[in-house]
């Protein structure tokens, strides 16, 4: 990563080194004087005295801020014996007249500037370029310059030879930034259509906005593509100085996610696009020069605040700060050392004159290097939410088997004891008639299957309706309760089953007993209730109770319905009861299994 960022950086400087050649083009010593507008005429001029004249230095550019008025530049150029050309390098001057003096002659006058049609340049070049007339005598020219933008004057006067050489350095350069702007615009408006994200769009326009101030400044963009209509200068350079800070800052705030940050940063910087916004504004309506010079302040400040906000987003935790930073240093830097050069406290060079547009370059190529950068980071954001996504799915999915799981065992148990009360009795809580039927069905199945006795005992509670007569009902339901409790405890094979049958009665189920079995359980069940006086709740002396009993055993035959042992039992029973109660009787030969007291 690193590694990619310190090649780009490494072909950048080789370049810049080849470029730092000074430029041949030798600047000139001149005079100089500000008159108001249009207030001298040349032979005005001609015929001032040499005190209304100033020197300027030849190794700075002439460079007077922003005026109204016009600057008058007397050059004289001694004889030499090679073709020469005196050369305006600032593109942007609005009117700029040359006159030729030769021996004291005027010998020709040309009226040019970025008002006026390309055509009006004697040479076809981007700068104000002119052929210094004659090699054998000292020739004179007397500049006129009036602009409204910045007045830089820089005056260079080279040998034509020397001239073209430089020019093919220069021009290459020229297209080379053409080529990285224009590439990299495309490469990201590429993206942009893919990715869809505003950020990249924003860069787009902030590349070509930018690439197209750099082109305006250095004069090859009327050239290329207006010369015929100069009245577009004047309303060129102010609004895509504009756009190109606007866009600029809105692709800060997006890619570096500002406002998340810093929310002081967000705030200056929404008040920079107002103030930018007016200033566009106003260039369609208001002044010219006040707009320039809005313009210029305004950027002056965004370039080193935005390098800040940058750094300052970058310590907060913004990795993309970092490459931000990066990409903007090599642009100050561009701006810093074009302020000094025109300050005249640095020789101009190659490396001077194009820092800015280098700056640029680098800019959009490390911006361009960052925002796939970016596109990785995205990338490894979106696939660790996914992996949280999942892991979240996965906690729900098991949270709701385990719920589902909880439910279910809640609705098991619910069932089964939705089922148990059905199948008991409510008060004496023993199996009831229904759960004695479903029994008796699959006993008697197996019973046959098996070839086993089964055996039935039938119990009933003697005299019973006195104990309701005389004690009432409450009474009667403790004796019941009491009785099954009796039984209960006598019944202990797992396999048996004791139900209420009815009213005071009972049945009791013994699978696989025989018939001597079943007497017993049925005479140990007499003996437990006679031997146990109920103690009711309601405040009455002890019941004494007794039952009368009623066994039958069969080992069930394929053509016997298990009603028939019922039957049986039941005919016992009422033997019992026939034969006096409180005893046991076995069914068919209705032998009495035990009485009383036996
Ligand atoms: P015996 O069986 O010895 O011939 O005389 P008995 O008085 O017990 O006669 P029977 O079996 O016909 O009487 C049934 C009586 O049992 C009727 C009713 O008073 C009483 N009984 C039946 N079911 C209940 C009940 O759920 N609670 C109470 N308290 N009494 C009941
Ligand atoms: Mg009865
Ligand atoms: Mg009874």
């Amino acid at each position: 990563m690193m590694r990619q960022l310190s090649c780009i950086l490494l072909i950048f400087l080789s370049l810049a080194c080849l470029a730092s050649a000074p430029v041949q083009a030798a600047p000139v010593a001149f005079d100089w004087l500000e008159a108001p507008a249009d207030e001298l005429a040349l032979e005005d001029v001609r015929a001032l005295p040499p005190g209304a004249w100033q020197r300027f230095g030849s190794n700075e550019v002439f460079n007077r801020g922003f005026s109204d008025g016009s600057f008058w530049l007397r050059v004289e150029i001694p004889p030499e014996p090679v073709n020469r050309v005196l050369e305006i390098g600032y593109p942007l001057l609005d009117e700029v007249s040359v006159h030729w003096v030769v021996d004291g002659e005027l010998i020709q006058t040309h009226h040019t500037g970025d008002t006026l049609p390309f055509s009006s340049r004697p040479i076809y070049h981007r700068n104000f370029v002119f052929l210094v007339p004659s090699n054998t005598d000292t020739a004179t020219a007397f500049v006129r310059v009036q602009t409204l933008g910045s007045v830089q004057i820089p005056v260079a006067v080279t040998p034509s030879a020397e001239f073209l050489a430089n020019e093919q350095l220069s021009y290459g350069w020229q297209t080379m930034f053409l080529g990285i702007i224009a590439a990299m615009a495309l490469y990201n408006l590429f993206l942009f259509v893919i990715v869809r994200h505003s950020t990249y769009f924003w860069y787009v326009l902030t590349v070509v906005f930018t690439g197209l101030v750099q082109l305006n400044f250095n004069g090859v963009l009327f050239q290329w593509l207006w010369p015929n209509a100069p009245g577009i200068n004047r309303y060129f350079t102010i609004p895509v100085i504009c756009f190109a800070l606007f866009s600029a800052i809105i692709f800060a705030i997006r890619f570096l996610n500002i406002r998340s940050y810093s929310l002081r940063s967000y705030r200056f910087l929404q008040w920079i696009l107002a103030a930018i916004s007016a200033s566009f504004v106003f260039t369609l309506f208001g002044s010219y020069q006040t707009g320039i010079v809005l313009v210029s302040a305004i950027a002056a400040v965004v370039t080193p605040a935005v390098w800040f906000i940058g750094f300052l987003v970058w310590r907060k935790g913004q990795v993309l700060g970092g490459f931000y930073v990066l990409a903007w240093t090599p642009l100050l830097i561009g701006h810093l050392i074009l302020a000094v050069s025109k300050l005249g406290i640095m020789p101009r060079s190659f490396l001077t004159e194009f820092m800015p547009q280098i700056g640029v370059a680098l800019e959009v190529v490390l911006l361009s290097f960052a925002l796939a950068y970016r596109i990785n980071l995205e990338r490894r954001k979106r696939h660790e939410a996914q992996e949280q996504a999942l892991a979240i799915q996965q906690q729900a999915n098991l949270t709701l088997e385990m719920r589902v799981q909880e439910r279910t065992d809640e609705l098991e148990r619910a069932n089964e004891q939705l089922k148990a009360i059905s199948l008991t009795d409510g008060l004496t809580h023993v199996a009831n008639r229904r759960r004695f039927d479903e029994k008796l069905q699959d006993e008697w199945k197996r019973a046959q299957r098996h070839g086993h006795p089964l055996s039935l005992l039938l119990l009933d509670i003697d005299h019973f309706k006195r104990v309701n007569d005389e004690l009432g009902h409450l009474v009667g339901d403790d004796c019941l309760t009491e009785v099954a409790a009796l039984c209960a405890a006598e019944v202990q094979r797992s396999g048996d089953l004791l139900a209420r049958y009815g009213g005071e009665e009972f049945i009791i189920l013994l699978p696989a007993t025989p018939e001597e079995g079943a007497v017993r359980v049925a005479e140990r069940v007499r003996q437990a209730v006679a031997r146990s006086p109920v103690y009711s709740s309601e405040r009455v002396a002890p019941v004494s109770l007794t039952i009368s009993v009623g066994v039958a055993c069969v080992v069930p035959d394929p053509d016997m319905e298990p009603q028939e042992l019922i039957r049986q039992a039941d005919e016992a029973l009422y033997s019992a009861k026939e034969s006096g109660r409180n005893r046991v009787m076995v069914a068919r030969d209705f032998r009495a299994a035990s009485v009383p007291g036996a």
